[in-house]
C-alpha cells in the first residue's frame, strides 16, 4: 500500500505509545510476529564471530543493528527485540570484556526503542540461557543476578515486555520468569529442547510451559534448535496442555526425525567441518525455503498459536513469508514475487512467444 504523497513518510509518524496496544492487546485481535535470529544473520554478514557469539555489533556497528531492525519490521516483524543475546555477564567474562556488559545492554535497548518507537512496533527487552545454570542453589543465586541486572536494564528503557529465551533447564526458564515480573513486565519464555524431546531436567516441553504459565509468563512456548517439521509436534503438545497464548521460534532449517535440532544436522555431501559438523557455520544447504516457513506458519497458526516467528537463520524474506500466510501485507510484500513478466517463465503476453517457448528448455 502506497501512502499519499502529501503525508510524511511512515517512519516519520509521531507514534504515542501511551494509547498503542501492547502484546497483549495485539494477541487478542491476532497473531504477532517476532523476528529473531541476530546473532546467525550478523555473523552472515560478517560483523560477528560464530563461537563465543557476543553481540560486540551493538558498539561496533551500532547502525547495523538499528537498520536489520529495520530490515526486519519492513518484512513484517511486529516486535523489535534488543539485541542482548548473550549479552550477560557470563559471556562477556568469557571474552574478558565484562566492563563493556552494561554499555552494551543499554545501547542495544536505545537502538531497538528509536526503531520501535518510529514503526509503531513493540519493543521487547531479551534475556536468554546463561550457561551457568545447575540445580544448585549458588549457581539459582548467580543466575538469577544475572536476570535482574539485565532485567533493570530493559524495565529503565521502557520496553512493552520482556523475551526470555533459548532455555533448556526449565527451572532456569522459571529464574527468569521470576526476575521479569519483579521488574512488573509481560513475559514471554521460550524453551530450547535439544534432541531429548524434554527439558535438561527431564520435564516434557509441556510440562515445563504449564508450569511457566502457572507461574505468571503471559505467554510460553519453543524457540530455536528445532525445525519447523520436529519442533511442530511439540507444540501441538503445549497447545493442548496450556491455557493462554503459545509462542513458536522455530529455526528455518530441515530438521527431521533423525536429526531433529539443527546442532545434529550432518550433511551427505560435504564432511570436512573445520569443527566437524555442519553447525553453525556451514546450515546452507538445510535452510527452509521461503514458502516451507510459510506453510509452519499457517500449520502453527491453525493450530491456535499467535506468536510466531524464526530464530537463529532467519532473513527478511523468511519472515515476509510468514507474514503473508497470516495474512498481512507488511511493506515488504511490495516486492513479492510476481512472476507473470519473466523474460521466460512470465504469463504476461507481452513476453514474446519465441522467449515462452523457449522456458521448456531452461
Ligand atoms: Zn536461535
Amino acid at each position: 500500500m502506497q501512502a499519499a504523497e502529501s503525508q510524511p513518510p511512515a517512519a516519520m509518524i509521531p507514534i504515542d505509545t501511551n494509547t498503542r496496544d501492547g502484546l497483549l492487546e495485539r494477541l487478542e485481535r491476532g497473531p504477532v510476529i517476532c523476528a529473531e535470529g541476530y546473532l546467525f544473520e550478523f555473523e552472515r554478514r560478517g560483523y560477528l564471530q560464530a563461537g563465543a557469539f557476543v553481540p560486540e555489533v551493538v558498539l561496533e556497528h551500532p547502525q547495523l543493528v538499528a537498520q536489520l531492525h529495520r530490515e526486519f519490521v519492513h518484512a513484517g516483524s511486529d516486535v523489535v527485540e534488543a539485541f542482548t543475546y548473550y549479552a550477560h555477564r557470563e559471556k562477556l567474562r568469557l571474552i574478558e570484556k565484562e566492563h563493556l556488559l552494561e554499555t552494551m545492554n543499554r545501547d542495544a535497548l536505545a537502538i531497538a526503542k528509536e526503531v520501535a518507537e518510529e514503526s509503531g512496533t513493540l519493543f521487547a527487552g531479551n534475556i536468554c540461557n546463561t550457561n551457568v545454570f545447575l540445580a544448585d542453589g549458588e549457581a539459582r543465586q548467580a543466575v538469577r543476578k544475572m536476570f535482574d541486572e539485565q532485567g533493570g536494564w530493559a524495565a529503565d528503557a521502557g520496553v512493552d515486555f520482556v523475551i526470555g529465551e533459548t532455555f533448556s533447564w526449565g527451572e532456569e526458564a522459571l529464574i527468569g520468569l521470576e526476575a521479569i515480573k519483579a521488574a512488573d513486565l509481560p513475559a514471554v519464555i521460550t524453551l530450547a529442547i535439544h534432541q531429548e524431546p524434554d527439558t535438561r531436567e527431564g520435564w516434557t516441553p509441556e510440562e515445563a510451559c504449564k508450569r511457566l504459565e502457572d507461574a505468571g509468563a503471559d505467554v510460553v512456548g519453543l524457540n530455536c534448535i528445532r525445525g519447523p517439521r520436529t519442533m511442530l509436534p511439540l507444540l501441538e503438545r503445549v497447545r493442548a496442555t496450556v491455557g493462554g497464548h503459545v509462542a513458536a521460534l522455530p529455526v528455518p532449517y530441515r530438521t527431521h526425525v533423525e536429526q531433529p535440532t539443527f546442532q545434529s544436522l550432518r550433511d551427505p555431501e560435504y564432511d570436512v567441518f573445520p569443527q566437524g559438523r555442519p553447525f553453525p557455520t556451514a546450515l546452507d544447504p538445510f535452510t527452509c525455503n521461503r514458502y516451507e516457513l510459510a506453510d509452519f506458519a499457517a500449520a502453527a497458526y491453525a493450530l491456535g498459536i499467535r506468536y510466531l516467528g524464526l530464530c537463529c537463520g532467519a532473513a527478511p524474506h523468511h519472515i515476509r513469508s510468514i507474514a503473508e500466510a497470516l495474512g498481512r501485507t507488511p511493506a515488504a510484500s511490495r516486492y513479492t514475487a510476481d512472476m507473470s513478466k519473466h523474460a521466460f517463465l512470465g504469463t504476461d503476453e507481452r513476453v514474446p512467444t519465441e522467449y515462452r517457448d523457449y522456458a521448456r528448455k531452461l
